[in-house]
């Protein structure tokens, strides 16, 4: 392990050092004497179920440790008490006070996270595509214009968000589950199906990947010169985690080039990047690295789900769409929370999050009102929230979807009986006293 450089004024070289904080070290770095034991015992407690990880970049130049425990990039690298169920936490807690053997923690954890609805929205049984009887492990393909690519190398990430959905991945229990290698069956794949315009490589987080292991990936896609594919895609946290790979780091300048390739190739390269918090579009490192991003033609998108506790007030959301727009990103989507593991923390109702999502759209101009919101990525397609309204005397939530199963589904309304409460499609029921919705027929 490096050693840790904690002032600002040394900076530079030692600055744009990666150093990453787990459960582990994490007690080395100088802030945490700013916490109490009471804190550093939670975070051993939840960390041992939940994933944790943070860097120097986050810990230095994100988190205002002036302003903890509330500070929202402290809540989003940092485990809190109350992401776990009371009853788990003292499960756990008994056992890290007395000091437990790993296998008993472990298989404690286990337990625990079998609970948290690790595999939410129905992820990896029904969109695995097939090749000649095959199926594919390292793709999804759910909605008909775009392929999900999960390079096996870019499967971690710079730092972990305590909202992960993909965080079972992280804790051991899902290995290898998206681990496909070969871009070959990749490419046969998608030369087959000339639906697909879109290929989107995501992860965990694929700017994890060294230069030369993603130009492995993305030289032979470019060879094959697909005519169909269009776009290329990069779902990616770097940009708020870890910025310097973008300015310092010393293949910063290759990635860019290779960006660059793409472009070159004829196709338009979309940089998927996700801010939860206006704090990360601040510093002077992440915006040098948008600019010099955008200056290979590519585009950087935006998106963030909906988080109690981080970014639930309309003011964050135009803050940060405003921040965005100034520095040439363009606001794409407004997630809700997934319901699966610390979401009893971040978790919103419907409604507040309807509610959220327009008075945030009333207070920035049409040239940020491009984001697409709120939206649930649920197992029938992505379900907008399109408001609350009330139709012969009964109250409704119109909803639409913004991608479909059947693509036939997208753009048309329907309508369930209003609740305030609910939090997820699979808790509304149909308004009009109907059995289902239109698209449960089947
Ligand atoms: C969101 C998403 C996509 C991309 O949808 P766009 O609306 O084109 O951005 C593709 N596949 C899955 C599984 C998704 O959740
Ligand atoms: S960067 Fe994305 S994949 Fe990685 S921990 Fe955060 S939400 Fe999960």
């Amino acid at each position: 392990m490096q050693s840790f450089v904690p002032s600002k004024n040394i900076l530079s070289a030692s600055s744009s050092r990666y150093t990453s904080y787990t459960l582990s070290n994490y007690k080395k770095l100088p802030h945490i004497a700013r916490l109490s034991d009471e804190q550093k015992f939670v975070i051993d407690v939840v960390g041992s179920v939940l994933p944790f990880k943070t860097n120097s970049y986050v810990v230095n130049e994100l988190i205002d440790w002036d302003n903890i425990p509330n500070d929202p990039i402290f809540i989003l690298n940092f485990p809190q008490k109350e992401m776990l169920d009371p009853v788990h936490f003292s499960e756990m807690a008994k056992r890290i006070r007395r000091e437990a053997s790993k296998e008993e923690i472990r298989k404690c954890a286990n337990s625990i996270r079998e609970e948290l609805n690790p595999h939410s929205a129905g992820q990896l049984e029904y969109n695995r595509p097939s090749l000649n009887g095959e199926m594919l492990s390292g793709m999804q393909h759910k909605y008909k214009e775009t392929v999900l690519y999960f390079p096996s190398q870019g499967q971690t990430c710079h730092a972990y968000c305590t909202f992960c959905f993909r965080w079972p991945q992280f804790v051991g229990i899902d290995e290898l589950r998206f681990a496909m290698r070969e871009t070959e069956l990749l490419i046969d794949y998608i030369t087959k199906h000339p639906e697909v315009t879109d290929l989107l490589f995501t992860g965990g987080d694929p700017m994890i990947m060294r230069t030369k292991t993603l130009a492995s990936y993305i030289h032979p896609i470019l060879a094959a010169d697909i005519p169909h594919l269009q776009t290329i895609r990069f779902g990616s946290k770097s940009l708020s985690y870890w910025p310097h790979r973008f300015v310092n780091d010393a293949d910063a300048d290759d990635l860019l080039e290779l960006f660059e390739e793409i472009i070159a190739s004829g196709r338009h390269l979309t940089f998927m990047a996700n801010f939860n918090s206006p704090r990360e579009l601040e510093t002077d490192i992440v915006q040098e690295a948008i600019g010099r991003i955008r200056a290979t033609g590519a585009l950087v998108r935006t998106q963030s789900p909906l988080l109690r506790h981080i970014n639930d007030d309309p003011g964050i959301w135009a803050d940060m769409w405003k921040k965005q727009v100034k520095l040439g990103c363009v606001p794409y989507y407004m997630f809700v929370a997934r319901n699966t593991g610390a979401y009893r923390y971040f978790g919103l109702p419907l409604v507040t999050a309807w509610e959220i999502y327009r008075r945030a759209y009333q207070q920035v101009s049409g040239i940020a009102r491009t984001v697409r919101g709120p939206s649930m990525s649920a197992f029938p397609g992505k379900v907008q929230v399109v408001g609350v309204s009330e139709i012969r005397g009964e109250k409704v939530l119109v909803l639409q979807m913004l991608q479909g199963r059947d693509s036939d589904w997208v753009r048309k309304p329907f309508f369930a009986a209003y609740d305030e409460k609910a939090t997820w499609l699979d808790e509304l029921k149909p308004a009009f006293g109907e059995e289902r919705f239109f698209f449960d027929k089947e």
